[in-house]
């Protein structure tokens, strides 16, 4: 077990692509400093969710953002279980299925849904004395001064590996999802995935999540102390 952090304040932003341990590593960092966990990825694909619920078309930006406006979302932060409802029903299972994998790029590259989801993770942060965040643009965009800023990687390969065997797919349609979201994600116009120029890089292939997560310890314990 880690050696525990517990500074008074300390906001943590873990960015980085699918499978590249984000979640692991957020929650078990979360936990060793006695702080929430915002899954900022959840909250895009629970919108996704209630998008799909309405039958409406992707193509249709504005009914997307009505959607979102409209949709209300429970948002657990306890990183031993980070519940999820929209609409008051529980999404934990839907939310990680192919539909939603399938269409939660094109629902997180409206701006107007940026806008309104970025505005309520910022609320959140500000609320939470220890907080880790996981997404895409946390660093760069939800939480600029963070105290740690962290971007996860690891090869193409090893994230494939990892999704397929937490999803129980198949490991090449895996891989050719993860590119395919990867290269929406990084694309688009409003908020694309990206290092932020003073994020730390850490490569998780090959490496355990102890390991990664005593590192990232260590790291935030020489920040806040310093
Ligand atoms: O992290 P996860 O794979 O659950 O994220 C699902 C999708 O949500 C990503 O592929 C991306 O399109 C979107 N996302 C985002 N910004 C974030 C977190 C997730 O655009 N901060």
């Amino acid at each position: 077990m880690e050696q525990a952090v517990r500074p008074e304040r300390c906001v943590v932003a873990v960015d980085g692509p699918s499978g590249s341990g984000k979640s692991t590593v957020s929650r078990r960092l979360a936990t060793a400093i006695d702080g929430i966990y915002l899954d900022t990825g959840a909250m895009y694909r629970a919108i996704t969710w209630a998008v799909l619920q309405a039958g409406a078309d992707l193509q249709n930006t504005e009914s997307i953002l009505k959607i979102a406006q409209e949709t209300s979302l429970t948002i657990g932060t306890d990183p031993q279980a980070p519940h999820f409802r929209a609409n008051g029903e529980d999404v934990d299972a839907a939310i990680r299925g192919p539909e939603v994998t399938g269409a939660v790029s094109a629902v997180a590259a409206v701006p107007g849904v940026r806008r309104m989801l970025v505005r309520l993770q910022q609320e959140i942060i500000a609320a939470a004395p220890r907080i880790v965040v996981e997404g895409r643009d946390i660093a760069s965009v939800v939480a600029p001064d963070a105290d740690l800023k962290v971007y996860l990687t690891a090869s193409a390969a090893a994230r494939a590996q990892r999704r397929s065997a937490e999803d129980a797919t198949d490991v090449a349609a895996t891989e050719a999802d993860l590119n395919r979201r990867d290269k929406l994600d990084s694309s688009r116009a409003a908020d694309p995935l990206r290092q932020a120029d003073d994020a730390i890089t850490l490569d998780t292939t090959g490496i355990g999540i102890d390991d990664v997560v005593a590192q990232l310890l260590s790291m935030l314990n020489s920040k806040v102390s310093s």
